[in-house]
């Protein structure tokens, strides 16, 4: 939950998600729409995702007990190399060095390790610095000391050089270039594309399809998407619905990693006697209002659900 996600944001989701899945094999037995659902609003649903696959890979393959090994932890969906480090030496004192974004801050700015830590060399200048120094007595020290020191004192925008335990030789500070590094990201312009969503609306109800397992917002709830506003009414008349109300909501701009998304959703209220047959899909769910089932939604969908309810509220 932690990977991109700040401690205060997460303590709440952690805590409800520990409740519902308090061991591996609650997590790994129960649907992934349930999964997705005690992560709603948390983001990189991925994570999610992979937290349960690894739950399940752990309950078939090594019969519910958490693997000890490094190749079998580095195995597990959503686990890389500096997770399986933190993961064994953190918790059985084993020999790993971890690469994680606060240690390479510090490794960077310590070593003036030129370049983005997202290419490829300078990423690997940076594990074999962190090979060097891992020691193999007081791992656990170590490694824990190093994400501190990059979470509270080596902060990215003011490092608090006085503060830190590495000031004496750390070439960044000796040369007052600490703002130099990490190399910041190359920039490149992300493309922008645009989404209608039909916000299909009866009463207290409101129309979600499922979205496949793979690309974005894999197998979470959204809203109809179409890619023009045409298109959404061509489907509306193609499915014979008839609207009572058809406006705009909102609309509003979602960024992923690699485009923008212009979001405009239409609300559109119908009658259900007349268009019961839209129920009728595998991957369609009537959504309460007043009583949401346990799916797991997608941002978007959960902001554009606040401004429907804000709306129908006010009626
Ligand atoms: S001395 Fe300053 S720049 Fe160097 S590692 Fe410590 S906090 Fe970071």
């Amino acid at each position: 939950m932690l990977q991109q996600t700040q401690v205060a944001t997460v303590i709440p989701y952690f805590n409800q998600f520990l409740t519902r899945f308090p061991d591996v094999l609650s997590l790994a037995n129960a649907e992934q729409d349930e999964v997705l659902h005690f992560w709603t609003g948390l983001g990189y649903y991925a994570r999610a995702r992979n937290l349960h696959k690894a739950a399940q890979q752990i309950r078939d393959k090594f019969n519910g007990h958490f693997p000890t090994q490094y190749p079998q932890v580095l195995d597990l969906p959503g686990i890389g190399p500096s997770t399986a480090g933190a993961i064994l030496s953190l918790s059985l004192g084993q020999h790993h060095a971890i690469l994680d974004g606060n240690v390479k801050r510090v490794l960077a700015r310590h070593g003036i390790i030129e370049g983005w830590p997202g290419k490829k060399p300078v990423e690997q200048a940076l594990w074999s610095l962190s090979h060097q120094y891992t020691p193999s007595i007081g791992v656990q020290k170590y490694n824990q000391a190093m994400m501190d020191i990059g979470a509270t004192i080596c902060t990215r925008s003011k490092p608090n050089c006085p503060a830190c335990p590495v000031a004496i030789d750390c070439k960044a500070q000796l040369s007052g270039r600490q703002n130099e590094f990490p190399g910041k990201k190359p920039k490149k312009t992300i493309p922008e594309k645009a989404a209608w969503l039909l916000v299909m609306v009866d009463h207290d109800k409101v129309l979600l399809h499922k979205r496949p397992p793979a690309g974005i917002w894999g197998g979470l709830w959204c809203f109809p998407e179409f890619k023009t506003q045409k298109a959404l009414d061509e489907y509306l008349i193609q499915e014979g619905i008839s609207l009572t109300t058809k406006t705009e909501l909102p609309g509003f701009r979602h960024t992923f990693s690699h485009f923008h998304l212009d979001i405009q959703p239409i609300f559109a209220s119908i009658s259900m006697q007349k268009d019961h047959r839209v129920m009728e899909q595998s991957t369609s769910l009537w959504y309460n209002l007043p009583n949401p089932q346990k799916v797991g939604l997608a941002q978007a969908t959960e902001r554009v659900l606040a401004s429907l309810r804000s709306i129908l509220n006010k009626e």
